[in-house]
């Protein structure tokens, strides 16, 4: 029943907006970011938050001035993003494919889902069935808004891992030589979360200026053709500022 519902509202954007396909085993969880608090409770310790946080010790005794490791029941403490800050930090090894095709790619184009809510599952599952792809998810990856996956969650799909060409756009030539990073969320009626645009930049970042020496462009999707995507509410300007 659920699952049906899903459809629904998948085949409905699906139809105007953005042309999603989709294979895709949903590979990877991560996704932490700024600092957060944690109310100490009976029991914690310092290496148990750290643990449970992804940081180090010494990153949190950094971060609330501790010298020691004693700390108390209610006591606040600050909690770091995790080492390099980041959504992108849980998935970086699976970015860096061994089989990486530097000359493949010219563009970054991101999308919206059009949907509420979803994952690279279920996107993949989707279009694997009503869009007849067979290689699966059309993006090569997805960013979570916390629905399906996490909040600001990258998952790296198996386009990527393969380095294929994507199945994002209608232009052949472009699904081609263009990664395609699609948010979860439909940004005419609503704005993407700030983990997701903070994920979002850093995977741009990354992939744009680490892997291929700024050798490509940023684009949104009705950049290239006609669409709404990613919708209005996507901040187009300040992406552009950041990428060009
Ligand atoms: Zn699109």
């Amino acid at each position: 029943m659920e699952r049906r519902k899903f459809i629904k509202r998948l085949s409905l954007t699906a139809l105007g907006i953005c042309t999603v396909q989709g294979l895709g085993t949903r590979l990877f969880a991560s996704g932490d970011s700024g600092t957060t608090v944690h109310v100490v409770s009976s029991g914690d310790t310092l290496s148990h938050i750290a643990r449970r946080n992804g940081v180090s010790v010494a990153a949190i005794k950094r971060a609330n001035g501790l010298n020691g490791d004693l700390i108390r029941v209610g006591q606040r403490l600050r909690i770091p993003g995790n080492g390099s800050g980041s959504h992108l930090a849980a998935v970086r090894s699976e970015v860096d494919v061994p089989n990486f095709n530097a000359s493949r790619w010219k563009n970054i184009i991101a999308h919206h889902s059009a949907t509420g809510n979803g994952n690279a599952a279920i996107f993949d599952r989707f279009h694997r069935r009503h869009r007849n792809m067979p290689n699966g998810l059309g993006y090569h990856f997805i960013i979570g808004n916390g629905t399906n996956s996490e909040d600001g969650e990258i998952e790296v799909g198996p386009r990527w891992t393969r380095q294929i060409q994507g199945g994002h756009v209608r232009s052949l030539a472009h699904n081609n030589n263009s990664i395609g990073i699609c948010l979860v969320g439909n940004f005419e009626n609503t704005r993407p979360s700030s983990n997701q645009i903070s994920a979002l930049k850093e995977l741009v970042l990354y992939l744009k200026n680490d892997k291929l020496g700024g050798n490509c462009r940023f684009l949104v999707h009705r950049e290239l053709e006609t669409t709404l995507c990613p919708g209005r509410h996507f901040p187009l300007q300040e992406m552009h500022r950041l990428f060009g």
